[in-house]
């Protein structure tokens, strides 16, 4: 068992995001000072905050220092841990001793990508992707006004369940009644909060789940709710999630067509029929093509496709494959995801984390797929990470022109409010602060996960939205 014993600090939060990148998930054992992780090799180091706020961490009679900027606390100590763990496991991570779910946000500090590699020790291909990344997030974030709002509507219901997903989404096969009371719970919660919403909203988002998997009728009495209470501003992003390809019919489409829906998601994940299958979704590869072609066909012009590298059931030319077939198809966002292991999923962590035998190869087919996206025009323009996420790295999507989706980098911003309807969704509102450029104060209000609990308890929810954004 690998040990860590904290010494000078208490930050047992960022000494086990560090350890989890090394040796998979850790222990904190507050009482004895430390933090563990039990599939790590038996080693005992020990990792200081000095009172002058350097951080050394000590393994036998190597003392790991970083001679340079000190930085806060925080960061300091996972720097001088990552220093010891790096040399003491011949491991370099992707994005060195950077462990949060924002690489972006710590580039918008820097005056180039450079300052990233020394200074946290990322990878200079890492460091160049967050470095623009974040300028592009600055840019389009600049055109979603401060007094404005985003605007969640989550529909936690999926046709059936992919195997690496926990999402809280029902499986509707078994619970169409479920699906019906869930809609009308979630038009009467916009019609109880938007008479006291006064911001005019700039982002529209209708995610999931799968919100298409409504039926028709159901679908378009949700968008007229929308349409007709909330104060949607000219020019408003409006996105609808239509992830499996299996939910998208042409009167759905139209429907959106009419309310003047502005991008759509259809989300094939892969582009390898036999994987789809495998793992629970219930369409192919060329549905996806067809669903997105009768789209285009309608008038969509702004659709977005997701890829995940690392599945279950591919290697790594698989996911290049798919890339490849993507870019033909020419959709104007392409996002790459990372699969990462969500507590609840039906497959393990192993099989999450090892299907790809090295580090190398799951981090090559994503830059070989980055490499190819840029060749073909696109360009990142937002990015995130998630714990767990397979090797540590990211989540990136990708646009062309200036096409990159205004909710999704201002919901990953922490800079501008987000009103959520629906079960599980996460209401924020973000306050500037003194002397901060880019980090704003947050504020959270979650909504009850359970679709059940939801439709039982709606009216409360929304009473505390309310409350929470006093309006
Ligand atoms: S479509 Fe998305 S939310 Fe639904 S089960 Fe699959 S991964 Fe989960």
């Amino acid at each position: 068992m690998f040990e860590v014993i904290l010494k000078g600090h208490d930050k047992y939060y960022g000494v086990s995001d560090v350890l989890r990148m090394f040796f998979g998930v850790p222990e904190e054992v507050k009482d004895e000072g430390k933090v563990t992780a039990p599939d790590g090799p038996d080693i005992r180091i020990i990792n200081e905050l000095l009172p002058d706020g350097r951080s050394v961490t000590y393994y036998g009679d190597k003392a790991y220092e970083f001679e340079g900027e000190v930085l806060e606390p925080g960061r300091e100590i996972k720097r001088s841990l990552y220093m010891a763990l790096s040399d003491i496991t011949s491991q370099k991570m992707p994005w060195g001793c950077l462990t949060g779910i924002r690489p972006t946000l710590v580039a918008c500090e820097e005056k180039d990508a450079k300052a990233l590699e020394e200074k946290y020790f990322v990878r200079p291909d890492k460091a160049q992707l967050a470095f623009d990344t974040s300028r592009e997030e600055q840019r389009i974030l600049a055109k979603v006004p401060e007094d404005s709002l985003c605007v969640y509507v989550g529909i936690p219901f999926c046709p059936s369940r992919c195997e690496y997903c926990s999402f809280v989404s029902s499986d509707i096969s078994c619970h169409m009644d479920r699906l019906v009371n869930y809609e009308a719970a979630l038009e009467r919660e916009i019609m109880m909060i938007s008479p006291a919403v006064k911001s005019s909203l700039s982002a529209l988002y209708v995610g999931g789940g799968t919100p298409t998997v409504l039926e028709e009728k159901e679908f378009a009495s949700l968008l007229d709710c929308i349409y007709s209470n909330l104060k949607i501003m000219p020019g408003c992003e409006v996105t609808i999630e239509a992830g499996r390809p299996d939910t998208i019919t042409e009167g759905k489409l139209l429907s959106m067509r009419e309310h003047g829906i502005t991008r759509i998601c259809i989300n094939p994940q892969t582009m390898r029929s036999d994987t789809l299958l495998k793992l629970g979704r219930k369409h192919t590869a060329e549905d996806a093509v067809r669903v997105y072609q009768k789209a285009m066909d309608m008038g969509f012009d702004l659709i977005n496709m997701d890829l995940i590298a690392g599945l279950p059931y591919e290697n790594a030319e698989d996911h290049v494959e798919s890339t490849k077939k993507l870019i033909e198809l020419a959709p104007t966002n392409i996002t790459v995801h990372t699969l990462y292991k969500k507590r609840r999923a039906r497959i393990s962590r192993e099989q999450v984390m090892d299907h790809y035998k090295t580090r190398g190869e799951l981090d090559k087919c994503v830059a070989d797929s980055y490499e190819l996206l840029k060749e073909a025009g696109y360009h990142p323009y937002y990015m995130y990470r998630q714990k767990d996420t397979g090797h540590g790295l990211e989540n990136t999507g990708f646009a062309k022109g200036d096409t990159g989706s205004l909710y999704n980098v201002a919901m990953m911003s922490d800079c501008r409010d987000v009103l959520s309807f629906g079960a599980g969704g996460m209401s924020k509102r973000c306050f500037k602060q003194e002397g901060e450029l880019y980090k704003h104060r947050v504020e959270r209000c979650p909504t009850i996960k359970d679709a059940l609990t939801y439709i039982e308890r709606v009216e409360e929810m929304a009473e505390k939205k309310i409350a929470f954004f006093q309006i």
